[in-house]
């Protein structure tokens, strides 16, 4: 762990949020950070540009798609937030976050049928884990995607796992003291429709949105829903226009960090300490922890979540 990494944790304590080498009260559920790039990961296959040139020999550098893990010490339940390409190493992250669990999966809440977001569910079939009846939250698209394509149909037909159907905004427990509430936001909708979620714990409150077109077009102000939690993992896919050079960038529409530190800048710092941008970009130049962007983003009173980083809920 570097110094830089520490001071960031440590200060955090007090938000109840927490760096890796800090730990909870016994308790207490938590969350951890499991992964924090785009869909296709960092650095990205195929990629023979600047920003992942030099990171495939070291593994300290790489980043893990966007996804958070569930723990419960006084149930002994776990749960993935997200079921992302990079499963496996996640999987083994949360075993090293909380050794007791070491294997258990309690469930898979997913967001929407975008590759980075549901194609770990691979691994849960018989030429893998063969886990069974293994609950997945999925909102009604997102379910019957999977129940009628193929490979996923397969993990459905052999119960390996359980589709658990989630309505817009209705809440549901994950046990007597989690408890989950999808919220549609507009996105891509391929495929699925889109949630993000909020996860309410005895202590606190999270807020998981990685992708999201434009704060201008979801019905909800953003500055409400940070209002109402405790930490906010927010879609930080890319840092400013201009990051794609040769591509139309209102193709792939997000909210572009640059624009999301705008919109709050008059926000009480309260607020905006609350912001941990996930979802970054192979191409996002707030990957590195000591560039102008990262600076930027501390700057403006918010941060960069961390691959590692736990919440207390
Ligand atoms: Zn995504
Ligand atoms: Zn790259
Ligand atoms: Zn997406």
């Amino acid at each position: 762990m570097n110094r830089r990494k520490f001071i960031i944790g440590s200060g955090l304590v007090g938000l109840g949020l927490a760096s890796r080498g800090f730990s909870a009260p016994a308790n207490h559920p938590f969350a951890v950070v499991l992964g924090t790039a785009q869909d296709g990961g960092y650095p990205q296959a195929g990629c023979k540009k600047e920003c992942c040139r030099g990171l495939w020999g070291d593994v300290t550098k790489r980043r893990d798609v966007a996804s958070l893990g569930i723990v419960d010490p006084v149930t002994n339940q776990r749960w993935f937030i997200e079921c992302t390409p990079s499963f496996p190493r996640q999987v083994r992250r949360l075993d090293e976050a909380y050794p007791k669990l070491t294997g258990k999966l309690d469930g898979i809440l997913l967001t929407h049928a975008h590759i980075g977001h549901y194609a770990g569910l691979i691994h849960l079939g018989h030429e893998v884990m063969g886990t069974k009846s293994i609950p997945v939250h999925a909102m009604p698209r997102m379910e019957n995607f999977l129940r009628t394509q193929g490979p996923w149909s397969q993990l459905v037909g052999l119960k390996n796992i359980r589709l658990s159907p989630m309505r817009d905004g209705r809440a549901f427990g994950l046990n007597k003291r989690l408890r989950v509430t999808p919220f549609l936001v507009p996105h891509r909708d391929e495929f699925s429709e889109t949630v993000g979620f909020q996860i309410e714990g005895p202590k606190q409150k999270i807020l998981w949105l990685p992708d999201i077109d434009k704060w201008g077009k979801w019905k909800t102000p953003l500055e409400k829903v940070l209002k109402e939690v405790d930490v906010a993992y927010l879609d930080g896919t890319f840092f400013a226009n201009g990051e794609l050079p040769g591509r139309d960038m209102s193709k792939i529409p997000h909210p572009f960090i640059a624009e999301t530190m705008h919109r709050l800048k008059d926000q009480p710092a309260s607020v905006r300490a609350k912001v941990r941008f996930i979802h970054l970009n192979h191409t996002n130049p707030a990957h590195h922890s000591d560039g102008f962007a990262a600076k930027q983003i501390r700057k403006a009173g918010m941060q960069v979540a961390e691959q590692g980083e736990r919440v207390e809920l």
